[in-house]
């Protein structure tokens, strides 16, 4: 991917930070972005460009806000000429029935999971139309395709993200553009560590035992699904072998989604 840069958003943690770095093994020039503390984020960046000789740009675009989002797209084509690789990565939970779901929750969750992919792809479309070539990565979820009690806004957006996926794939076909969705199941991150600490705290027990009844309850293998796992099948998504591959879900979830 040597001449190509990746944008990935929420990349400064988990799954987005996995996908940056397996980009950047590949010779890509990177974009970060996400929230966090400004010097771990700046090692982080200087860290990629020492382990792998490329460029890596850090913005700290709030996903929340398409200004900041647009300026983002902007400032990566300013210093790299290109954005050909774009995941929308960030994403951010809360769990509450509908009637006790937080207005301002809801809001955040459908802006940062879902909005802002909508804000990426219309300001980086334009320049990978032109030229012939892009990859869009969307993460959804295993909830971008059945649902969980509790997660109204998270499984609202993750469906709602497989469906753009879908609109921007058909609009894109004939372009050189393909836009596909990666469906993780549990995948052992800050995002799930604090459901699984909540979840302890709530019923009185450990954290080994929330963390096997929460595999137990929907992942048949038993096993979180990795964060290498799942920035090899981005890279995947961007090789040839994928050039025909637009509009569908590739589901990394230990069975989950089979049941
Ligand atoms: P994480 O909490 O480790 O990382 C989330 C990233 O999003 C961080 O970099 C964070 O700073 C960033 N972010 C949050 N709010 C933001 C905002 N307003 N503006 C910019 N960046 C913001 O979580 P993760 O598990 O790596 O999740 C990444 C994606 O994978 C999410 O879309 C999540 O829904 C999805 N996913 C995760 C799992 C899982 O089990 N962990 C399963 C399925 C899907």
């Amino acid at each position: 991917m040597q001449g190509k840069t990746a944008l990935v958003t929420g990349s400064t943690s988990g799954i987005g930070a996995a996908m940056a770095a397996a980009f950047a093994a590949e010779g890509a020039n990177i974009v970060i972005n996400g929230l966090g503390d400004a010097a771990d984020i700046e090692k982080g960046r200087a860290a990629l460009e020492a382990d792998y000789g490329v460029s890596v740009l850090y913005h700290g675009a709030d996903m929340t806000k398409p200004d900041e989002i647009a300026d983002m797209v902007r400032a990566a084509e300013d210093r790299f000429g290109s954005v050909d690789v774009l995941v929308n990565n960030a994403g951010i939970q809360h769990t509450d029935p509908i009637e006790d779901f937080p207005v301002d929750r809801w809001n955040a969750v459908i802006a940062i999971n879902l909005s802002s992919a909508f804000h990426t792809m219309r300001a980086a479309l334009p320049g990978m139309q032109k030229r012939g070539w892009g990859r869009i990565i969307n993460i959804a979820s295993a909830h971008g395709i059945v649902a969980s009690v509790n997660k109204s806004a998270y499984v609202a957006a993750k469906h709602g993200i497989v469906g753009l996926t879908k609109v921007a794939a058909l609009e894109n076909a004939q372009s050189g553009v393909t836009c596909n969705a990666i469906c993780p199941g549990w995948v052992k991150t800050p995002l799930v560590v604090a459901q699984i600490e909540a979840r302890a705290e709530k019923n009185g027990t450990s954290i080994e035992r929330e963390t096997q009844a929460l595999l137990l309850e929907k992942q048949p293998s038993g096993q979180f699904t990795t964060v290498e796992q799942l920035a090899g099948a981005a890279v995947f998504l961007c090789s040839e072998a994928a050039s025909n591959m637009t509009g569908t879900t590739m589901t990394l979830d230990g069975g989950w989604t089979a049941q």
